[in-house]
C-alpha cells in the first residue's frame, strides 16, 4: 500500500499513475485536546483511517499523480533520527574533503550516535528547497527513511521490524560548517520525504535496497542500503536504547558516498527500489 499527503493536506492512495483521493478517512482520526500525544496522528490512528480508506476507495475521485504536488506524507513527527557516516564509502569522502569533515576527526557511528533534525524541517517534494546562505556550500544526501508506527522503548534488534509502518525517500539536506549537525540540517525546508509512505508489508528487506540521486541529470549517488554499517534494525534498537520512538517518528539511515552541492534552481532526482523516486526543485533564489 502506498499512502500520499497531496495538495492541500488531501489523503491518497497510489495506484499506478493515479491518487485516489480519500480524504474523508482522516474522519477516522479521533478527536485530540491538549496536551497533544508526541507523535503523527495520521500514523498513530494508521489501522483505522486505512479501513476507512479502502471503504471509500471505488467511488473515490481520481487524480493523475504528475499533476497533484505531493507533500510531506506525514506531518508531525515527534523526532527525525538521523545516522551519521553510516555508509564505510561516505566515511572514506568525508576523511578525504574538508569541505564535509571541517577539521572534525571523522570516526564511527558507534563513537558518534545519532543526532535529530527539527521536525519543523520537513517538506514533501511538492515543495521547494529554500537554500540559505549562498557562501556556503548545501549538499545532497539521499537516504532511506523509516516510518516507525507504534511506541517503541528499549526494543531488541530481532523485535525492531515490528515497530516500523513503512519508508519513504528521504534527502537530509545538508549545510556543511563547523557547527553542530542538528543546527545545520534543521533549516526549514532541509528534511524532504516522499513521494509516499510504503507500508512495510511491501519492503521484505529494508537492508537489500538501491538508492541513487542525479542533480540537473547528472548521476551523484548510487549505492544499496546493503552497505549500511549499522542496518535498520539495529538503527532502532540504538535510538530506542536512547529515547521512546512515537508513531510517526523518522530514522534517516545516513547517505551513501557522492554528496556534493546544489544551487538555487537545480533539479534534485532521487529513488530507492521498491519506494519510488520524484524530482524536487531547489529554489531559484537564496531564502531571505
Ligand atoms: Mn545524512
Amino acid at each position: 500500500m502506498r499512502i500520499c499527503r497531496f495538495d492541500d493536506d488531501r489523503l491518497g492512495l497510489v495506484e499506478g499513475a493515479e491518487v485516489v483521493d480519500v480524504t474523508p478517512a482522516l474522519e477516522a482520526i479521533a478527536a485530540r485536546r491538549w496536551p497533544l500525544a508526541p507523535g503523527d496522528a495520521l500514523i498513530a490512528n494508521f489501522d483505522a483511517v486505512l479501513e476507512r480508506a479502502r471503504a471509500l476507495a471505488p467511488r473515490a475521485p481520481r487524480r493523475a499523480l504528475a499533476e497533484v504536488r505531493l507533500r510531506a506524507p506525514l506531518a508531525n513527527p515527534s523526532k527525525i533520527v538521523n545516522a551519521p557516516i553510516n555508509y564505510q564509502a561516505h566515511i572514506d569522502e568525508s576523511k578525504r574533503d574538508q569541505g564535509i569533515a571541517h577539521g572534525r576527526e571523522i570516526k564511527s557511528i558507534g563513537d558518534w550516535g545519532l543526532f535529530l533534525k527539527s521536525p519543523s524541517s520537513l517538506v514533501g517534494p511538492g515543495e521547494p528547497i529554500r537554500l540559505r546562505f549562498p557562501e556556503r556550500r548545501n549538499d545532497h544526501e539521499v537516504e532511506l527513511a523509516v516510518v516507525i508506527g507504534r511506541t517503541a522503548n528499549r526494543v531488541r534488534r530481532e523485535d525492531a521490524l515490528a515497530c516500523v509502518l513503512g519508508y519513504a525517500i528521504g534527502l537530509d539536506m545538508t549545510l556543511r560548517g563547523p557547527e553542530f549537525p542538528s543546527f545545520r540540517k534543521s533549516i526549514d525546508t532541509y528534511s524532504v520525504l516522499g513521494p509516499w509512505l510504503v507500508t512495510r508489508d511491501e519492503i521484505p528487506d529494508p537492508n537489500q535496497l538501491g538508492l541513487w540521486l542525479t542533480v540537473n541529470g547528472e548521476p551523484r549517488q548510487r549505492s544499496n542500503t546493503r552497505h549500511m554499517v549499522y542496518g535498520v534494525e539495529r538503527l532502532i534498537e540504538y535510538a530506542a536504547s536512547f529515547y521512546t520512538l512515537y508513531p510517526g517518528d523518522l530514522i534517516f539511515t545516513g547517505t551513501p558516498e557522492g554528496v556534493g552541492p546544489v544551487r538555487p534552481g537545480d533539479e534534485i532526482r532521487a529513488g530507492i527500489e521498491g519506494i519510488g523516486e520524484f524530482a524536487i526543485r531547489v529554489a531559484p533564489e537564496y531564502a531571505g
